[in-house]
């Protein structure tokens, strides 16, 4: 029976981002345990080929899902820029090309939107979880504007680009449990560990 319950309160997290996971730790709280892909020894790159949020989050959880069967999440999210449609979106890791470089990125965002007055922008997450074998979806948003310049050394990725509507600081420049309140992971996940704790 104790191993039931110590079971129902594991789950799998698809990544291995210690920024994303500590996030999440914090919102999900000390009754559960997640378990990191290098915590279960899992070191192949799953290829995110979806063209959404929702495709991507959904390949990596099953992905998982269909080795090891057990409970588990996988999170996708992007920053959406309205002055570029939508761009980068679910390309935002690697806006600047490969590999991964946030700096770049960063810079991109910045002089494509040079001179421009449109700076309206907002980080989406897409949580997909398959618990007992059955797919759930929890979605996160919040919206701000890109910056003139960078501002703040907090976070990672475009948080020092980023600022929320309503808040005089860019995410890079808040705490991580401030940001974590306000935030699309933040929201997202609150949404997930509601669903967990409840079942
Ligand atoms: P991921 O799906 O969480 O890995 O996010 C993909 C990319 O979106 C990251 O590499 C970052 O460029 C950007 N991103 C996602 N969430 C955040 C955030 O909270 N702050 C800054 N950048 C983020």
């Amino acid at each position: 029976r104790n191993q039931i319950i110590f079971m129902s309160h594991t789950f799998i997290i698809a990544s291995n981002n210690a920024h994303k996971v500590s996030e999440i730790q914090l919102l999900i709280g000390s009754d559960f345990t997640l378990k990191t892909l290098a915590d279960i020894g899992f070191t192949e790159d799953i290829p995110e080929t979806g063209d959404t949020l929702v495709e991507n989050a959904l390949i990596k959880a099953r992905h998982i899902y269909d080795i090891y069967k057990q409970n588990c999440f996988a999170d996708d999210s992007g920053l959406e820029i309205e002055e570029l449609n939508g761009a980068p979106g679910v390309y935002s890791a690697r806006f600047a090309g490969e590999p991964v470089n946030h700096q770049k990125n960063n810079e991109k965002v910045l002089s494509a939107l040079l001179g421009k007055s449109n700076r309206n922008a907002a980080f989406r997450t897409v949580i997909a979880l398959i618990f007992e074998g059955q797919e759930f979806i929890f979605e996160g948003k919040i919206e701000g504007k890109i910056t003139e310049s960078l501002k703040g050394i907090n976070g990672f990725g475009y948080d020092p680009i980023f600022q929320p509507n309503g808040y005089e600081q860019c995410f890079a420049e808040m705490s991580l449990s401030e940001k974590t309140q306000i935030s699309h992971r933040g929201i997202a996940v609150a949404k997930l560990a509601d669903f967990i704790k409840n079942c």
